[in-house]
């Protein structure tokens, strides 16, 4: 089987592949031939999911699923949220983004965080979602080099080390992305 995972983050396409069945051949965007920017115009995360997973059935023909991935930091009503990506301005620089929120949140002592993931997938005219999300805190400064975007300042709750400090096995079997990927792999296990 093969299905196209809306994205060409190198990156999320590499954690996702390994929790994947050896059977279903993940497509990236590139692989389909889509060189655009997808729209996600929507103020949730879960909107933007399904919108990313509809756009690429309605212009590509292909069934798909898409992720959209926040971080929602407490102290900070819950911001940048859907915002994540260009939290720092619209150049989407992870350094510039997790500059911006150490700054903002440095006079603030509730560190509490949570990054969340929705996938949406659209598969024979139906579209399913699904959620997860792994609760940590922001710590003072980044470590590590791993990982990408916001994970050298998140540390999932009971660890001491940042996601960007982790392996991906580590990071998959406790993140926000591997918990959503894992109710999708069920979803298509069972059909
Ligand atoms: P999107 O899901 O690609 O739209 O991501 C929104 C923002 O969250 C971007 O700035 C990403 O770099 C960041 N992001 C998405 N997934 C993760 C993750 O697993 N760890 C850290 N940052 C992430």
């Amino acid at each position: 089987m093969k299905l196209v995972f809306a994205t060409n983050n190198f990156n999320k396409i590499k954690e996702v592949q390994s929790l994947i069945p050896d059977h279903i051949k993940l497509l990236s965007l590139k692989d389909i031939g889509c060189f655009e920017d997808v729209p996600e115009t929507q103020l949730t995360i879960k909107g933007n999911a399904i919108q990313k997973a509809e756009y690429i059935q309605e212009n590509y023909g292909f069934d798909c699923f898409a992720d959209d991935t926040g971080l929602e930091v407490e102290a900070l009503n819950n911001a940048p949220g859907v915002f994540s990506a260009r939290y720092g301005g619209e150049q989407r620089d992870a350094h510039d983004n997790m500059d911006l929120l150490l700054k903002n949140l440095n006079s603030k002592p509730n560190r509490n965080a949570q990054f969340k993931t929705v996938v949406a997938l659209h598969l024979n005219n139906n579209l399913e979602t699904f959620t997860g999300v792994c609760k940590g805190e922001i710590t003072a400064i980044k470590h590590g080099e791993g990982g990408f975007g916001y994970d050298p300042i998140f540390k999932a709750k009971g660890y001491s080390k940042t996601f960007a400090e982790i392996s991906l096995e580590e990071k998959n079997t406790i993140g926000h992305r591997g918990k959503a990927v894992r109710l999708l792999v069920d979803f298509l296990s069972n059909l």
